[in-house]
């Protein structure tokens, strides 16, 4: 069954998210000529991917089954790492894509984690707090010992959230009693093992990593978020917080929306009184002094930066030339396809690409995770300043790996001649290119260095 997220928008755009990240893998296979074909075949496909299927009884008496799966991309670099969705319109295939993208974002970060996603087909807008608790619970049971602190850890995604990522760990801990598990789920609230600034961290990286861009000079005229206009597409975890961080960085938010809708005021928004209006009404649109925009319409504003913070395939073929901001940050999966990568690319709007600008969420995932191991827990500056780090070595790595790739072209071309390698000559490589070239090294070296077993 093709679901309305894998209808091409044209006929010549496949939006299928794992279609679309193992084009994304080839594009940028090409580009490291060494590497073997096995490596290739082997880093394209995930390595494990688990259906399961499952009856709760909901609150109003009913018995209601779900689906629900969790792939394990690549393990080589560490346990698998990634989100748990819930969403009515989750695929088997944007599972495996968002797998993949954890492998390479933990690599372009230098986590040591493999890529791993989850999901379950449901709208949790119609189910009560009971019947989620049930389906995360059984979910987890069904899953048994296929998670756990040191092969695979799940965290919140799309409509998760701390108390989803409780009662993952409370499931967990009924069924393996006596030990230490909390290292089972990253994102927990604060008081059951959770990290200091894990709720904000998506947010922050992508904020450290736009300042780190900017302050190399990618976008010129342009130093610092300060004075920037800024436009987010999608309100929650990400998008909410996002806003707010980079208003208090001095930046402008001219324009934000929801799965509803979206609120422009050129004067500027007042990302907490839109996040205020959003608990209130359920949705940003509305809000006092601000005029209504479709998301459409949204994406199409002339900003600085336009943050997509809600779901994959928003900026596509179809809609790409009218992008009017100068700089597009990341902080969804998979929010731009590739053939909108190429028309921005020619366009020069730079694109820092969400295996690093979103990778902030996984990174204090990892710092939660070592606090978990050695019962610790790190005061928020600590945090912060290592997640800082972290963002800032990686925005530089791939930035310094764009003009290294770009500079060698040429030799990159003789070499693929020498292996007899077939396929258009070599372009300029944008930063998503990039970024999954220095990934894909990564772990095709870990790959190596570990020796193939047996
Ligand atoms: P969330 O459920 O908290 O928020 C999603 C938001 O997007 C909601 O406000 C929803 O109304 C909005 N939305 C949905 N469809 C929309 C549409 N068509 N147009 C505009 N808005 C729409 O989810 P989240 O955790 O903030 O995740 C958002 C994105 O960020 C996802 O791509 C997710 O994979 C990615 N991400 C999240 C984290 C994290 O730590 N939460 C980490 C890395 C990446």
């Amino acid at each position: 069954m093709t679901t309305k997220k894998e209808q091409p928008a044209s006929p010549a755009e496949d939006l299928n998210p794992f279609h679309i990240a193992q084009q994304q893998f080839e594009g940028a296979a090409r580009y490291m000529p060494d590497l073997k074909a096995g490596l290739v075949e082997f880093l394209k496909r995930p390595n494990r991917m688990i259906t399961v299927e499952f009856p709760i009884e909901t609150a109003d008496g009913e018995v209601k089954n779900f689906v629900g799966y969790r792939c394990v991309h690549n393990l080589v670099r560490g346990p698998g790492k990634g989100g748990i969705r819930y969403h009515p319109d989750v695929t088997a295939d944007e599972v495996r894509a968002l797998a993949s993208w954890m492998t390479w974002k933990c690599s372009v970060l230098d986590v040591p984690f493999g890529g791993a996603k989850g999901g379950i087909i449901c709208n949790p807008k119609k189910r009560t707090k009971d019947d989620l608790r049930k389906i995360t619970r059984r979910f987890i049971a069904e899953l048994g010992d296929a998670i756990g602190p040191y092969t695979d850890i799940p965290a919140p995604d799309v409509n998760t959230n701390a108390e989803t990522m409780a009662w993952i760990y409370d499931t967990y801990d009924m069924m393996h009693k006596g030990r230490n598990n909390l290292g089972v789920v990253t994102g927990k609230p604060v008081d059951i093992g959770g990290s200091l600034g894990r709720r904000e961290a998506t947010s922050r990286g992508c904020l450290f990593c736009t300042q780190e861009a900017l302050r190399r000079g990618v976008l010129p005229g342009l130093s610092s978020v300060k004075g920037a206009t800024v436009v987010v597409q999608g309100y929650g975890n990400a998008g909410a917080i996002a806003a707010e961080l980079y208003a208090a960085e001095g930046a402008k938010i001219i324009a934000v929306s929801d799965s509803r809708g979206g609120i422009y005021n050129p004067d500027g928004i007042d990302p907490l009184a839109a996040l205020e209006h959003k608990k209130k009404t359920r949705s940003v649109v509305g809000l006092p002094g601000t005029k209504k925009v479709s998301n459409e319409e949204l994406l199409a504003l002339k900003c600085d930066i336009l943050i997509p913070a809600a779901l994959e395939n928003q900026i596509r073929g179809d809609n790409a030339a009218e992008i009017r901001a100068r700089l597009i940050a990341e902080a969804a999966n998979g929010p731009t396809t590739p053939a909108a990568d190429r028309i921005l690319f020619e366009r020069g709007i730079v694109v820092l690409p969400d295996i690093l600008a979103n990778a902030g969420g996984v990174t204090v995932s990892y710092f939660e995770w070592v606090q978990n191991n050695e019962y610790e827990q790190w005061d928020e500056d600590h945090v912060n300043l290592r997640l800082h780090v972290k963002m800032e070595r990686a925005t530089d790595a791939v930035l310094a790996k764009q003009k290294e790739i770009n500079g060698s072209l040429d030799q990159l071309q003789a070499e693929r001649k020498k292996r007899g390698l077939q396929g258009a000559p070599l372009q300029p490589v944008d930063l998503r290119m990039t970024a999954y070239v220095l990934a894909i090294e990564r772990v095709a070296r870990v790959t190596l260095e570990r020796g193939i077993w047996p």
